[in-house]
């Protein structure tokens, strides 16, 4: 996919990254008044303990009237600024290297535009479904493959009886739903993800501010999930907040990306010792071969020495104008891009 294609502009995305970095260390030693100041224009107070405007954290007042008067000019530059978040992939499974993402998302972006945009990050192939969800810490995982097969069981009968559903262990306080699910390949596993008590929202109309900005979820960790075979957990935490964009951006990226369909972490960790070894097994010899020609994500010049190999510079440009042109990852017309 766009791996080749696009892979000749990453250098000059690269000198351009060197330039401005270099510049903004430059106004930063120029220096600029510390003195905060009122951001009504017209204020007169001379109050130096001022308030700054919860919405975008861009401008600050010294009293509720200072910021009733400049509402009428704020309003348009008044724009949510960016969550900062840090996607770890099975975080102490995935190891040696870690896959971690780190992206600037826009407030307003949809968590199904969140998803489209971790597809890119991550690589994935969105042939599987996903959810985000905050876990009950509550739930304990089946620790037999029997208790686990008795799970999906109840779980499929309680889709046509519902007054079993509520006798199933509750995985999820919350759970943000694709709007449209792969149902034939990640069938077995979405109904014991479902429970009555666990409140669901759609991907597509759901907007990260209105999770972020929720009482009852500040602090909360999120996970989102994407193959409910393999069952890729991303485990999401909130770095901090950045300045107000249209696309996604890529912050940071460390570990290459997984080979779907793999087999879950054990599997990615099988494969890389495949790559690993001089004098490769039979088993061995066929993972590669499975990885060079028929994996969906997978690359024909193989792993070795490429573990630690990711560009980020190559995610930040593919993210840029993803969004802004209601795109989804692959790179046809999103049917739920939300407005921008
Ligand atoms: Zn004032
Ligand atoms: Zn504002």
């Amino acid at each position: 996919m766009y791996a080749f294609t696009l892979h000749t502009r990453t250098h000059s995305i690269k000198s351009t990254h060197r330039a401005m970095a270099g510049k903004r260390t430059h106004e930063a030693r120029e220096g600029k008044s510390d003195t905060p100041k009122c951001s009504n224009p017209n204020c007169t107070s001379g109050s130096y303990s001022l308030q700054s405007c919860a919405r975008c954290r861009s401008v600050a007042y010294c009293s509720r009237e200072c910021q009733t008067v400049s509402w009428p000019s704020h309003k348009a530059q008044c724009k949510r600024q960016n969550y900062i978040i840090k996607f770890h992939l099975c975080p102490g499974e995935v190891k040696d290297p870690e896959v971690i993402r780190t992206l600037s998302c826009p407030a307003t972006a949809t968590f199904d535009e969140l998803h489209q945009a971790l597809q890119v990050a991550f690589q994935w192939f969105s042939t599987h479904t996903y959810d985000f969800t905050i876990p009950d810490p509550a739930y304990r995982m089946p620790e037999t493959l029997k208790e686990s097969i008795d799970q999906m069981r109840l779980a499929s009968m309680a889709q046509f009886k519902p007054e079993l559903a509520a006798t199933l262990p509750r995985q999820n306080l919350l759970r943000v739903v694709n709007p449209s699910p792969q149902m034939f390949v990640d069938q077995g596993s979405e109904p014991t993800r479902k429970h009555p008590n666990t409140l669901e929202k759609k991907a597509h109309q759901y907007k990260l501010f209105q999770f972020f900005e929720d009482q009852q979820y500040q602090g909360k960790q999120m996970v989102y999930t994407y193959d409910f075979g393999d069952n890729w957990r991303h485990q999401m935490s909130l770095e901090g907040r950045g300045p107000p964009t249209t696309d996604f951006k890529c912050v940071s990226a460390e570990g290459h990306y997984v080979a779907e369909d793999v087999g879950s972490p054990s599997g990615w960790e099988k494969l890389k010792a495949a790559y690993r070894t001089s004098n490769p097994t039979q088993q061995q010899k066929e993972k590669r071969e499975w990885y060079e020609s028929d994996c969906s994500n997978g690359e024909k010049e193989g792993l070795t020495g490429r573990e630690n190999e990711v560009d980020k510079f190559l995610i930040d440009y593919v993210l840029g104008g993803m969004r802004s042109a209601g795109l989804t990852n692959d790179g046809r017309q999103n049917p739920y891009a939300g407005e921008n």
